[in-house]
């Protein structure tokens, strides 16, 4: 893949086959990438986004790729039939990692023993596959370490997307070597204001960001709040992760782009 831009960034988190993109996509996309943003992951959520994500992903091979996987809100689908069609997916060259996946005890849209089951599903064919894994925690991390740290010798390379822990949290992320992305959330000036002081602790090369789009439009950007969130906002959260850092920006951008390719093994 070209890298053409002074500043270019990777958006792991997209959620492009959200219907608010229905009708604008190719804008969307062209519109990022002109905002620097060279390279996006879509993810998926379920059977079906997971197919939509690769299509998309397939539409734009040089700067899209897909993540394959059931979010914990959709962990009520999983059986062992539709997971093995989550399998094939992930056999496809645009699939890049496996998930979202994880435990969200925050909405109980699945049971915490649906998710629990899907979740493990989840993890033993990364570790089979060694392919990199996509996580989402909310309001579950105890549970979600005590699953996890008794695989971390086996486990691939695992990013816990869209941080908004504490910093104890944060902190066993980082002693099992997890990667951390941060999203807008970090520019939320009534729920993100923490992340300001923890976002410091991330080791550079374990710093990823996302915007997680449509969701988590950046608070402090002055546009309407019932703007849709897009990948052409990244920017502006790099720049505010980078007002609590200690790096230069170019160094700091530079890190965290390497490190989605790294991720994703571009
Ligand atoms: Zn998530």
């Amino acid at each position: 893949m070209n890298i053409s831009s002074e500043e270019y960034y990777f958006d792991i988190g997209a959620n492009l086959t959200h219907s608010a993109f229905k009708s604008v996509l190719d804008e969307v996309i062209e519109v990022s990438q002109k905002n620097g943003v060279q390279l996006l992951s879509v993810t998926g959520s379920d059977l079906l986004e997971s197919q939509q994500a690769l299509a998309i992903a397939k539409k734009y091979p040089e700067s899209i790729i897909s993540t394959a996987g059931i979010h914990p809100h959709q962990a009520k689908n999983y059986t062992k039939s539709y997971f093995s069609e989550i399998i094939d997916l992930l056999k496809e060259d645009q699939v890049k990692s496996i998930g979202e996946t994880g435990l969200d005890f925050y909405r109980d849209y699945s049971t915490p023993s649906e998710q629990e089951k899907s979740f493990e599903a989840h993890l033993e064919i990364a570790i089979d596959m060694q392919m990199p894994l996509f996580l989402h925690e909310r309001e579950a991390h105890k549970r979600f370490l005590e699953i996890l740290k008794p695989l971390s010798g086996n486990l691939p390379k695992t990013v816990v997307h869209c941080f908004t822990g504490t910093k104890e949290e944060l902190l066993e992320y980082i002693e099992l070597d997890f990667y951390i992305g941060i999203t807008g959330w970090i520019c939320d000036e009534r729920r993100g204001k923490h992340l300001e002081d923890l976002v410091d602790l991330i080791p550079l090369n374990r710093l990823m960001i996302e915007t997680d789009a449509p969701y988590l439009l950046p608070r402090d950007m002055g546009v309407k709040s019932s703007t849709n969130n897009e990948p052409k906002f990244l920017p502006h959260i790099a720049k505010k992760i980078s007002n609590h850092r200690k790096e230069e920006f170019e160094l700091l951008i530079s890190s965290i782009y390497m490190n989605s390719l790294n991720f994703f093994n571009i």
